[in-house]
């Protein structure tokens, strides 16, 4: 397949997701149209094991948005009708979700294995460009 038909694939499955992924759902318009591209790329031919597994990951990062905008409409504390579980606490499971698939990757040297003490420093990192940030948006007014 060339670029030109791939990219009308994309476009179609993007333009018309339920054409693929069927009812929307309670997906994000951008989860639902991310399946559909995924599911129209898949079909073209078989996906490597590591397609497979940074598929999982998108898939477990579009989980967390979907599940903190979520928290952020009806509260960390609400429990979904039929689930047994906060918000909170399956924000936390979606999060192990994404750990487990970085860890896959990494296992099979996609990512660079990191040690306990580089793990420590970037989060460290992170924490403190988060921040850093924080302190920018209080300044200009978009944090209380
Ligand atoms: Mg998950």
């Amino acid at each position: 397949m060339d670029n030109d038909n791939l990219l009308s694939v994309i476009f179609r499955a993007i333009a018309d997701p339920g054409l693929t992924e069927g009812y929307k759902g309670d997906r994000s318009l951008t989860q639902w149209q991310a399946e559909a591209v995924m599911r129209a790329i898949a079909g073209l031919r078989p996906m490597t094991r590591r397609e497979h597994l940074l598929s999982c990951l998108a898939e477990e990062g579009a989980e967390i948005g979907h599940r903190v905008s979520k928290a952020l409409r009806f509260g960390l504390g609400e429990v979904q009708p039929g689930q047994s579980l906060t918000n909170a606490e399956r924000i936390a499971e979606e999060c192990v979700d994404l750990q487990a698939v970085f860890d896959m990757l990494a296992a099979e040297g996609i990512f660079p294995l990191m040690t306990a003490a580089e793990l420590d420093a970037g989060k460290e990192a992170k924490r403190l460009r988060v921040e850093k940030y924080m302190l920018l948006a209080r300044q200009v007014g978009a944090l209380e």
